[in-house]
């Protein structure tokens, strides 16, 4: 980290600001899908071998889950499935939430940079904190490619109006970090704690 404050600050959403799934809602998405119990762990790797393209917007709902699930959903059925993802990845983290709002006080642009599909863009940009909070969202879905692709970065960039030397990138993947990093951002990589957030914002 380098000892200056930012003028900006770039977010990541889920592992940062959003909380991630418990066991309980792997189960409920379990349960949707139609599977047995103790199938949990070859949903969730169903669920994210599928998941790239979709994230990038390359896919609709109903061929992401048609992927995953090994079969096509009817319409009722892929509108639980939808609902049952968007609710896993909705919930914030309210230690964070504080630090953030602190940030906004300070005056400081806050953009969110989050691989997310459509659905829970759309979602994610519902919510109030996101209104009160962030100048912009940048979704993977809506600009057809994801971190750590450079090319996501520079639009997040683009949002604060701050050079990158300037700009706090904050995210709970490494590889991540490393794209920011080499894109002349200072990068936190962030493991829950809030307060370290909170310290390198100055805040
Ligand atoms: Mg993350």
């Amino acid at each position: 980290m380098k000892h200056l404050t930012p003028s900006a600050v770039v977010l990541d959403f889920n592992g940062v600001l959003g909380l991630q799934p418990t066991d309980a809602m792997w189960a409920n998405l379990t349960a949707t899908a139609g599977w047995p119990a103790d199938q949990t762990d070859y949903l969730k790797a169903a669920f994210w071998n599928a998941r790239d393209p979709y994230d990038a917007g390359a896919i609709t709902d109903r061929e992401f889950w048609t992927t995953a699930l090994g079969a096509e959903p009817t319409p009722r059925h892929l509108d639980e499935l939808r609902a049952a993802d968007i609710a896993m990845w909705t919930r914030t983290d309210d230690r964070v939430l504080d630090v953030l709002h602190r940030v906004r006080e300070a005056g400081l642009p806050l953009v969110l940079l989050s691989n997310a599909p459509h659905p829970l863009a759309d979602a994610l940009d519902d919510t109030v904190w996101r209104r009160n909070l962030f100048n912009e969202a940048v979704y993977s879905a809506r600009l057809g490619l994801c971190k750590p692709d450079p090319a996501a970065y520079q639009q997040a960039l683009a949002a604060t109006g701050t050079a990158p030397e300037r700009v706090l990138f904050v995210d709970d993947r490494l590889d991540n970090c490393a794209t920011a990093r080499e894109l002349g951002m200072t990068a936190l990589h962030f493991t829950g704690d809030a307060t370290e957030l909170a310290t390198a914002l100055s805040v």
